[in-house]
């Protein structure tokens, strides 16, 4: 928002265009607004201001355009010459500034730094100067920190601490070309050229005119883009009196209600005339002007300007013959300078202990953010770590109970859940068989097709019997070419007639060698049926086992049941 034209382009189009909602035009208004009153259009921004304000519904529309509104409303009061209001307004709203976007928490400081030194306050709108730069620094907004140096450099200027504003409005000379603002790049200029001439460089001031002021400005520029007095300055400050005359051009007006500007083209009509050996003419719109200014408040006119009038008087006087007159004008210019310089040095000393201020506030905030950002980063890196760990911990425990060959549960498996599967069903008197498969002639399936074909068997074995269980059943390999299979609410018999059919299926299973030959296996089981009590899952295993061994001697590819004497 540092640059009127654009925002009030912006703002234009959101109202021209009509598809906004209703608190962006308001927002939209109130921009509108601003650039208004900064622009001098007093009554037009005022009408708009109350417009915006008219449709502005605290509880619908947004904190930002509510806020926005109430700084528009300090600029109107400034404008209007309240500056107590203003101030009173901007200091609320300075006050929430930590709190708001860096744009308008930028806003506030710079313009209560205005305000404050148009009531005389150097000190307090110093320090506002500084903070509205140091919040346009750390908010990155390179337009902001140009229109800040701008408003310091130039307000250093004034104050006559020309150490300072130096550097400043040569910094901000090259961020507005590097931004490419024409309007910055002019009021940057035309600040520095001012320093520069009352610096003693005029070489160096006439170069800066000329290239970013003579020829830049056009006549139908706004009013407040016109440089016209620091042109002539600087031209006049190397004798070049025709240019600046034409600078200023021609006339030069009194203006009973005028400002500093008017000051300074009087004491430059002066020397102009001064040059052209028409001394009495100049002492006389110096002498005029002078009167004009102690009627006037000390702060309607710069100081510095006030000593150059006094100067370029004192000067006409001797030209006219009137040393006495002389006398007293420079005497009277020297201890205003002194004045001035005093107040120079003070606002150093100032400006030194604000920066320092700015600058510890700065660090112990990037500090804070510091630590913040490593613990954070610390934190997450635990966080990390401890989840790597989980996972890790979760692989090694599947890994642990896990075949990877097949991707059945194993031995250890077996165990642990079968174990805690026997607990839960000694209590709830549910039936269980148990299992065990060999697959028959399994050394001569390595042996004729190969150990890969046999690994593919196993694994044809696990998919098929994977996919006839059901999800409460445990399928286990058990080493080598052996599995169990429990089959928790089914009792022997059951678990045979499932393994028949497994059986079955089995055997209608095609595997293909690495020499192409097809073939097919069966696999011989062994079925025990758990007899609750004090029966544990070895001694079923067991059972089974026997078992097994009966179907591999009844010849194989067959399902046999235990049928030693039990209990159940
Ligand atoms: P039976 O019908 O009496 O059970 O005869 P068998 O040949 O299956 O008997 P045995 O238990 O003596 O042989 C098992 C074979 O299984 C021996 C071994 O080479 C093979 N074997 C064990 N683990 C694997 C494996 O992971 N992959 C392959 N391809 N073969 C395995
Ligand atoms: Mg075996
Ligand atoms: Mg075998």
């Amino acid at each position: 928002m540092s640059d009127g034209e654009a925002a009030a382009r912006l703002a234009g189009q959101v109202l021209a265009e009509g598809a906004a909602d209703a608190d962006q035009r308001v927002m939209a208004m109130s921009v509108q607004a601003l650039v208004e009153l900064r622009e001098g259009a007093l009554e037009a921004g005022i009408v708009r201001l109350e417009e915006a304000r008219a449709a502005h519904d605290p509880a619908t529309g947004s904190a930002r355009t509510g806020w926005l509104i109430e700084h528009v409303q300090t600029q109107r009061l400034r404008r209007e010459g309240r500056l107590t209001d203003a101030q009173a307004g901007l200091r609320l709203l300075h006050l929430q500034a930590e709190r708001r976007p860096p744009v308008d928490a930028y806003l506030s400081a710079g313009s209560l730094g205005v305000v404050l030194s148009m009531q005389g306050d150097s000190d307090g709108a110093l320090d506002l100067f500084y903070q509205a730069l140091a919040i346009a620094r750390r908010s990155g907004v390179d337009s902001l920190v140009v229109n800040a140096l701008n408003n310091l450099g130039s307000f250093q200027t004034d104050l006559y601490n020309l150490e300072d504003a130096r550097p400043l409005l040569e910094e901000c000379l090259a961020g507005a070309m590097r931004i490419g603002s024409r309007r910055q790049t002019i009021y940057a200029a035309g600040n520095l050229v001012q320093c520069l001439c009352l610096i003693g460089k005029p070489a160096e001031a006439l170069a800066t005119a000329r290239e970013h002021l003579i020829g830049q400005i056009r006549p139908d520029d706004l009013p407040a883009l016109h440089r016209d007095e620091e042109i002539a300055q600087a031209l006049l400050g190397n004798g070049l009196v025709d240019e600046a005359q034409a600078a200023l051009g021609g006339e030069v007006h009194i203006d009973p209600m005028s400002n500093e500007l008017a000051t300074a083209r009087v004491w430059l009509g002066a020397r102009i005339l001064l040059a052209r050996g028409n001394a009495r003419d100049a002492l006389q719109l110096c002498l005029a002007r002078q009167a004009m200014l102690r009627e006037q408040s000390e702060e309607s006119t710069v100081a510095i300007d006030r000593v150059t009038l006094l100067r370029v008087a004192a000067q006409a006087a001797c030209g006219v013959g009137d040393h006495a007159l002389a006398y007293r004008l420079l005497d009277e210019a020297f201890s205003t300078h002194e004045e001035l310089l005093g107040r120079a040095a003070r606002s150093r000393q100032i400006s030194l202990q604000i920066s320092h201020r700015l600058q510890q506030a700065e660090w112990e905030r990037d500090a804070a953010q510091q630590l913040a950002a490593r613990l954070e980063a610390l934190n997450q890196s635990l966080q990390a770590q401890v989840a790597e760990n989980e996972r890790l911990q979760e692989r090694l425990r599947a890994q642990a109970l896990e075949d990877p060959l097949t991707g059945l549960h194993n031995r250890r498996h077996l165990f642990e859940a079968g174990g805690a599967l026997l607990a839960l069903l000694r209590r709830r008197a549910v039936p269980l068989a148990a299992v065990l498969v060999d697959l028959d002639h399994f050394k001569q399936v390595n042996d004729r097709h190969g150990h890969d074909a046999g690994d593919r068997v196993l694994r044809g074995f696990a998919e098929l019997a994977r996919s006839v269980t059901r999800a409460e059943d445990i399928v286990c390999r058990h080493g080598g070419e052996e599995f169990v299979l429990l089959f928790p609410g089914a009792d022997a018999p059951q678990a045979a007639a499932r393994l028949r059919d497994l059986l079955q299926s089995f055997r209608a299973l095609t595997f293909v060698d690495g020499s192409g030959a097809d073939f097919s296996c069966s696999f011989s089981a062994g079925v025990a049926g758990w007899r609750g009590g004090e029966d544990d899952l070895a001694a079923l295993l067991a059972r089974a086992d026997a078992a097994l061994y009966a179907a591999k001697q009844g010849g194989r590819a067959q399902v046999c049941i235990d049928d030693t004497p039990g209990d159940r």
